[in-house]
């Protein structure tokens, strides 16, 4: 049996930790006697009694400590299986005595933090396999429910990003999220605050109203707000309002970022597309009919087949075919290298749009005339918005495999842990899955 006690020790890799015993368990619980040598039926539970062999140590100061307060009941935490067998650890912990401190902790545990139920290691791994599983496919691979898988995934994800060094943000996206039918909340949007220069998202919050914003720049402090050079952000009034309102963000930039300024341009476009084609009899409508995706494209998109029906379908209308012209221009100008050639070809542009006759490219021209100066500030600043796009796709993938959005803090953390992405090669998951764990013995390695 010692032999046996050791050798498991050994495999459980804690140390100043002994395996005192083991047994074998139903799911109900229920002890097992397995019979003769054969193996044991799959599924059954191996209980491992674990016990400290030196002092033990304050979970709050981390000192070491001799003095027991109260002994506590046999506690269990889910740890990795082992084969077939799912696998807890037994222990009795000591609420100990602290004379440095003086508090009554319970002891630290090397394998689990406080007050959960799985080893860390456990809960490391969830959290990886989450990464790239609905929680439901998780939980089930386990054997545990849903919740309990939630909130080791957590854990393991809040471990994570105490782990890292803290970066200085200077350049901030805002943005709102629309967060899908599915879901019970009176607000039907997020905003999510970014930092630009990585892409990753660093604070989320119900609602796209100016309070929202408020909400997060009471998280900031003096010096945090004064670091900051820069603000991107779509053409939504209150984002604007609710920066402008700071007096300790006078000095920074506000930029419209160009996704935005694109997505109102074409949409002007699919507005006079609709007028072209849907009101002016059958023969235009079956003409036009699914081409709506053909006209959002960059032309520099298109294949050589695309731009022939394109420019097939523009020879049709005039107007159609200005107003096309017109957003790729308007796209070239919003990637010119600098303020004045910038500056120039918005003018141009606003020229062109400026027409009453043409009412979509009309309500285009006053959108740019009235933004025009943080439309202009792109050509300025040329902030790294296209990192953004990476936490635009994790979003849709996070909101398709749903119900991660319930918990806000949650849905924060894997979105952070997706863009960051620790774990693109072994190095890294090895790093991940042993986050937290005691360094191993540099003797016995
Ligand atoms: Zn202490």
């Amino acid at each position: 049996m010692a032999s046996i006690n050791r050798f498991m020790a050994q495999i459980l890799g804690f140390r100043g930790w002994v395996v005192t015993g083991h047994r074998w368990e139903g799911s109900d619980g229920v002890a097992q006697e397995p019979a003769g040598w054969g193996p044991v039926a799959a599924g059954t539970r191996l209980v491992v009694q674990v016990a400290r062999t030196w002092v033990g140590r304050c979970a709050h100061c981390g000192a070491l400590c001799r003095k027991a307060h109260e002994q506590l009941k046999p506690r269990r935490w889910i740890d990795l299986p082992w084969g077939d067998h799912p696998v807890q650890l037994e222990y009795a912990p000591v609420r100990l005595a602290c004379s440095k401190c003086g508090t009554r902790a319970v002891e630290l545990l090397p394998w689990a933090d406080r007050y959960q139920r799985e080893t860390k290691r456990f809960q490391q791994t969830i959290a990886l396999e989450a990464s790239s599983m609905p929680l439901s496919h998780v939980a089930a691979r386990h054997g545990i429910d849903w919740h309990t898988a939630q909130r080791a995934e957590k854990s393991a994800l809040q471990r994570w990003q105490s782990s890292r060094p803290p970066i200085e943000l200077t350049m901030v996206g805002i943005d709102e999220k629309y967060l899908g039918r599915r879901h019970s909340f009176s607000d039907k949007y997020v905003t999510i605050v970014s930092n630009l220069a990585t892409g990753e998202p660093i604070w989320i919050g119900f609602g796209r109203a100016k309070a929202t914003v408020k909400e997060w720049l009471a998280t900031l402090t003096e010096e945090q707000k004064a670091a900051i050079k820069l603000f991107s952000m779509d053409m939504h009034g209150p984002f604007k309002a609710a920066i402008r309102d700071e007096a300790k963000l006078e000095h920074a930039a506000i930029v419209h970022d160009p996704f935005h300024v694109m997505k109102r341009a074409s949409e002007a476009v699919d507005e006079l597309r609709r007028q072209v084609f849907f009101r002016n009899g059958p023969e235009m409508r079956a003409l036009g009919r699914g081409k709506r995706w053909l006209f959002k494209r960059a032309w520099a998109n298109c294949s050589p087949a695309q731009k022939e029906e394109l420019a097939k379908l523009l020879r049709l209308n005039g107007k159609l075919a200005r107003a096309y012209q017109l957003v790729e221009q308007l796209r070239d100008v919003l990637s010119a290298p600098d303020e004045i050639t910038m500056f120039k070809g918005l003018m141009n542009v606003l020229r062109r749009t400026e027409r009453r006759d043409n009412e979509p490219m009309r309500k285009l021209h006053e959108s740019i005339d009235r933004h025009f100066t943080e439309i202009l500030a792109l050509g300025k600043y040329r902030p790294p918005t296209g990192r953004v796009e990476a936490l635009n796709n994790n979003w849709e993938t996070q909101v398709r495999l749903g119900r991660g959005y319930r918990d806000l803090d949650h849905l924060l953390l894997k979105l952070r842990f997706a863009i960051a992405n620790p774990i693109r090669a072994e190095g890294g998951v090895l790093r991940f899955l042993a986050l937290g764990l005691p360094v191993p013995d540099r003797k016995a390695a």
